[in-house]
């Protein structure tokens, strides 16, 4: 054994000795190397703007250190959140529940600090925890050694982050910069610094970008000035041609808020002089783009600099990467933006993760993964029991190509939050096909938005024509019903979400 690996594993050794309170992690730590957990994950960056995931501006996406964990490591290239929208997923992947149980079903939900969560029994297992950077789930974060997040949306420029130990309400303090900047910087800190470097970390680093108002640091400004970038194809198409009930959040509110509320969003200014609405709908892609990419090219420097920390300190072979989005986002398709609907732009989640030592350069993973599976994951590298509480499931062997048999075929998905241009749902999604279910509000006796939508993935990858009235698919939709029946009691998610207080 090479001198440095031995003191490497007698360093390990001596901090499960110190570990004391938890006798069974320091036998499960024993001959197995626990590795470091760093989850770096930003808020609605979508896929379609990732490099390594090859989708519609992955071209235009400035993103090599994302991309160098996915070549480094693996690729996710079906996964998926349960509720398409910022406090629910994060509250999932902490507790790996979906929300009817933990509680936090919409954006008003929070996470009780008294419940479960997988930092807590990370840290029972002998990790030292820690979150930077965007929290969101209102109360103060348990189960974690040192945090220094925003507490809500935060704002871009000179954050305020609230700090372990200070006035959860009043003891903020602002930290001059960039946010990505700044999360980044603290994160940093805390593995330097503030860490104990006798227990295995596992740190969470939230960032706040890309979400509107998609702000970049002046530095990004230039990037794309002299560019077009591609439209969807579907930008410009009549409002609803395609069997769709549901407005959603097209381009046209962006452009109001761009031209309205133009001081909250960077330079320049969306000009929309003397232009008619199809040459304003596509200036409004254009600033929407350049601003989301600028902003997302902030963040994988930033990627990059924590990266370098794993690799330069030696601890790449023992340290867990992962870098993901709290959900997916419209980039225009359908002339929609924002999130919240169970369509694939919005559904999916980017996930790419570098473990050398147990997941080999460029594995490409196509099963159904979710948000839930997350902190199982987490618990089952760092070799530590999995609560029954908890909903999800391991996808190591995933990870390792060897998935196993009864792995699952169809995900579930519940979306609590209700308006008439974006309505609840819940539905079913396999490999091939979708099943949605809007079940609308009760009004006087009647359910107005009540409709269901179903898609062949196969045939109509992305998502143009609901074809639920057509004959020939109504025996795959009658299955479809029974299988979502299905996952609906299995999740223990049968109330009637209508007779359910939205939280
Ligand atoms: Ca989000």
């Amino acid at each position: 054994m090479k001198r440095r690996r031995f003191l490497q594993m007698a360093g390990a050794g001596l901090g499960s000795a110190l570990l004391g309170s938890n006798a069974r992690a320091q036998q499960r730590g024993r001959g197995y190397r626990r590795p470091n957990i760093l989850f770096i994950m930003s808020d609605d960056h979508t896929s379609q703007a990732i490099g390594c995931y090859g989708l519609r501006l992955s071209a235009y996406a400035r993103t090599k250190n994302i991309d160098r964990i996915a070549a480094e490591g693996a690729i996710l290239r079906n996964c998926f959140c349960t509720n398409s929208i910022c406090v629910p997923s994060r509250a999932s992947i902490l507790t790996g529940q979906y929300g009817h149980l933990n509680g936090a079903k919409t954006l008003s939900g929070r996470l009780d600090p008294a419940a479960d969560n997988v930092a807590k029994h990370l840290q029972a297992a002998g990790y030292q925890t820690a979150v930077v950077g965007k929290w969101h789930l209102k109360e103060q974060p348990a189960g974690f050694d040192y945090y220094n997040v925003l507490r809500g949306q935060g704002r871009y420029n000179d954050p305020i982050l609230f700090e372990k130990g200070a006035d959860w309400r009043t003891g903020g303090k602002t930290h001059p910069g960039h946010s990505t900047d700044v999360i980044t910087d603290q994160a940093l800190n805390w593995l330097e610094e503030g860490r104990d470097p006798n227990k295995p970390f596992a740190l969470m680093c939230h960032f706040k970008a890309v979400h509107e108002p998609f702000y970049s640091h002046e530095r990004y400004r230039t990037l794309y000035a002299d560019q077009d970038l591609p439209e969807p194809e579907d930008l410009h198409w009549p409002e609803s041609p395609r069997g769709k009930r549901f407005e959603g959040w097209p381009l046209k509110i962006l452009a109001g808020r761009f031209q309205k509320n133009a001081q909250r969003y960077a330079p320049p200014k969306l000009d929309a002089e003397g232009r008619d609405a199809k040459a304003i709908r596509s200036a409004t892609y254009q600033k929407f783009m350049k601003d989301y990419l600028r902003t997302v090219a902030g963040i994988d420097d930033n990627v990059g600099r924590l990266l370098n920390w794993v690799d330069q300190t030696g601890k790449a072979r023992d340290t867990v990467v992962i870098y993901t989005a709290d959900q997916g986002y419209f980039l225009g398709e359908h002339n929609l933006f924002d999130k919240r609907f169970m369509l694939e732009e919005s559904l999916r989640m980017p996930f790419v993760i570098r473990y050398p030592r147990q997941i080999k350069p460029g594995t490409d993973v196509g099963d159904i993964i979710l948000n839930i599976d997350f902190a199982e994951l987490f618990l089952d590298f760092a070799r530590a029991p999995i609560p029954k509480s908890m909903q999800g499931r391991s996808f190591r062997p995933s990870l390792r190509g060897r998935t196993p048999n009864d792995w699952r075929d169809a995900m579930y998905y519940h979306y609590w939050s209700h308006q008439k241009e974006r309505p609840s749902h819940y539905g079913v999604r396999t490999k091939r096909y979708k099943l949605i279910y809007y079940y609308g509000l009760l009004r006087m006796g009647k359910r107005p938005e009540e409709c269901w939508e179903f898609y062949d993935l196969k045939t109509d990858p992305r998502e143009q024509t609901s074809q639920y009235d057509e004959p020939m698919h109504q025996d795959t939709i009658a299955q479809l019903r029974q299988r979502l029946a299905q996952l609906r009691t299995q999740y223990g998610d049968t109330t009637d979400p209508l007779s359910v207080a939205p939280s």
